[in-house]
């Protein structure tokens, strides 16, 4: 149970954490509304996500699928926007079809035709997914390489199941806020390339997350990804 000086811990976060993001987004020139924020709620307990819900959040990002699908039948009432940013296994992706209304981490073509075939299996409508950009270039992170960007995009544009929407990015933890910015800047750069090569808009840009919000937001992010500034520190489990 949480108590109610922490519920209203959450409530107020999150309004400080709304309000900043209209000024980070104001101070970059560009309108607050083209900024949408992603409650991420991974190891917080349903009531965590309850909380903000009812300070009006309804965009929801979780990481691991069992604990997604948990919170979703429990919170089924609710119309909340749920997204999967985690790292997705294939023997996961059955799990996906109908549940989210993105995935943020495509970062392989295997991965793709896995999802795309689950889907088409389910007979779930066409799922909006975002490609996973692997920019700090640590070897074993997720996410696909610069280099293999386009290629991918290509394939997936061949899944008729799956709609690319944009790009991602989860930067190294080892780079100061300051240090990410070119590589926010870059994926922005990466989202426009792709747009021309493509003949299609990729409006989303997944990017920015408690400590670099600011710099994402400067730099373009659509979707900023915020879990510690809302909830609090995570719990190391649920
Ligand atoms: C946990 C997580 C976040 C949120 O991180 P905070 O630093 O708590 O805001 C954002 N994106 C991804 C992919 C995550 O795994």
């Amino acid at each position: 149970m949480l108590s109610e000086q922490e519920i209203s811990g959450i409530q107020t976060r999150l309004v400080e954490t709304r309000e900043d993001i209209a000024n980070a987004a104001k101070k970059a020139g560009r309108d607050p509304k083209d900024v949408t924020l992603i409650a991420v709620s991974k190891f917080h307990p349903v009531e965590a996500l309850g909380a903000a819900y009812a300070a009006g959040q309804r965009h929801f990002g979780e990481n691991y699928i069992q604990e997604a699908l948990d919170k979703q039948d429990q919170l089924s009432d609710l119309p909340i926007t749920w997204h999967f940013i985690g790292k997705l296994q294939s023997n996961k992706a059955k799990f996906i079809p109908g549940r989210f209304s993105m995935v943020h981490t495509i970062d392989s073509g295997k991965l793709a035709h896995t999802l795309h075939k689950r889907i088409i299996a389910a007979e779930a409508p066409v799922q909006d997914v975002l490609i996973e950009v692997n920019l700090g270039r640590e070897t074993q992170k997720a996410g696909i390489e610069e280099a293999d960007l386009s290629q991918l995009a290509e394939e997936i544009m061949t899944l008729d199941s799956l709609r690319v929407r944009g790009l991602m990015l989860l930067p190294p933890f080892t780079l100061t806020p300051e240090q990410r910015r070119p590589l926010f800047s870059r994926l922005r750069e990466l989202r426009d390339m792709l747009e021309t090569r493509l003949g299609q808009k990729l409006p989303v840009l997944s990017m920015g997350m408690t400590d670099d919000f600011h710099e994402a937001i400067a730099e373009g992010a659509s979707i900023v990804r915020i879990g510690t500034r809302i909830f609090g520190p995570r719990p190391t489990k649920l």
